[in-house]
C-alpha cells in the first residue's frame, strides 16, 4: 500500500473537522483500521469526540504529545486522522511522515493561520508535504464573501497583535472574516 498525507486547512468555520469525519467515516465504510487523534489542549466540546460545528463526530484519542501517538499504531492500521493539528507540538510533522512513509493514509486537519493572520505551529509544513492539500473557506460574518481567515474578539472587540494566541479564561470569541473585514490592531492602537 502507497501511504501519502491529505491536508485540510482553512480558518474557524469553514468545515475542517466536518470534511475529516466525512472521509474518515467512509473509511470506516470501507471497514479499514482508522484512528483519529486530536490534542487533549482542545476541551471545545470535552470527553472523545471530534464534533464540527454542524454536530457530526467521531471518537477520537485524546493524546498531549506528538511522541504518544506511535504508542497506538498497530500493523494493521490504515488509516489515521489528526484533528486541531495545529496545537500539536513540530513532533507530529515527523510523526506523519514516517506513518505515510510506512504506507498509512494520513489526514491531518487544522487552522493553517492564527487570529493574526500568520502560518499557525506545524500546519503550514504539513501543508507543503502533502500530496493532497484542501484548502477550505468560511463565510465572512460582516459581508458574506468567503471568508479565510479567524478573527478573535476579546469583550467583542478586535483581540490586538500582542495578545497571546491562547488565552485562559478570557471572555472570548471568534468569527471567520475576510481579508478586509479581518482586523489585527497593533498593540498602541
Ligand atoms: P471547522 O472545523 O473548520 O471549525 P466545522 O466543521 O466545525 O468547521 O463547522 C462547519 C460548520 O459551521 C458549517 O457546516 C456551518 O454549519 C457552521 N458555521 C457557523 N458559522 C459559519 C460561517 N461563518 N461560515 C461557514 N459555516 C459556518
Amino acid at each position: 500500500h502507497h501511504g501519502y498525507i491529505e491536508a485540510i486547512a482553512g480558518p474557524m468555520y469553514s468545515g475542517k473537522s466536518e470534511e475529516l469525519i466525512r472521509r474518515l467515516k467512509r473509511a470506516q465504510i470501507a471497514k479499514q483500521k482508522v484512528l483519529i487523534f486530536k490534542p487533549a489542549i482542545d476541551d471545545r466540546y470535552c470527553g472523545e469526540n471530534i464534533v464540527s460545528h454542524n454536530g457530526s463526530k467521531l471518537k477520537a484519542i485524546r493524546i498531549h504529545h506528538s511522541r504518544e501517538m506511535m504508542e497506538y499504531i498497530e500493523k494493521d492500521t490504515q488509516v489515521v486522522g489528526i484533528d486541531e493539528v495545529q496545537f500539536f507540538d513540530d513532533g507530529i510533522i515527523e510523526v506523519c511522515k514516517n506513518l505515510a512513509d510506512g504506507g498509512i493514509r494520513v489526514i491531518v486537519a487544522g487552522l493553517d493561520m492564527d487570529f493574526r493572520g500568520e502560518p499557525f505551529g506545524p500546519t503550514p509544513m504539513l501543508l507543503t508535504m502533502a500530496e493532497f492539500v484542501d484548502k477550505l473557506s468560511a463565510i465572512c460574518m460582516v459581508c458574506g464573501e468567503p471568508a479565510h481567515r479567524t478573527q478573535r474578539l476579546i469583550n467583542g472587540q478586535p483581540a490586538k497583535y500582542t495578545d497571546p494566541v491562547i488565552l485562559v479564561g478570557a471572555t472570548e470569541s471568534y468569527e471567520a472574516r475576510c481579508r478586509l473585514h479581518h482586523q489585527v490592531p497593533k498593540d498602541d492602537a
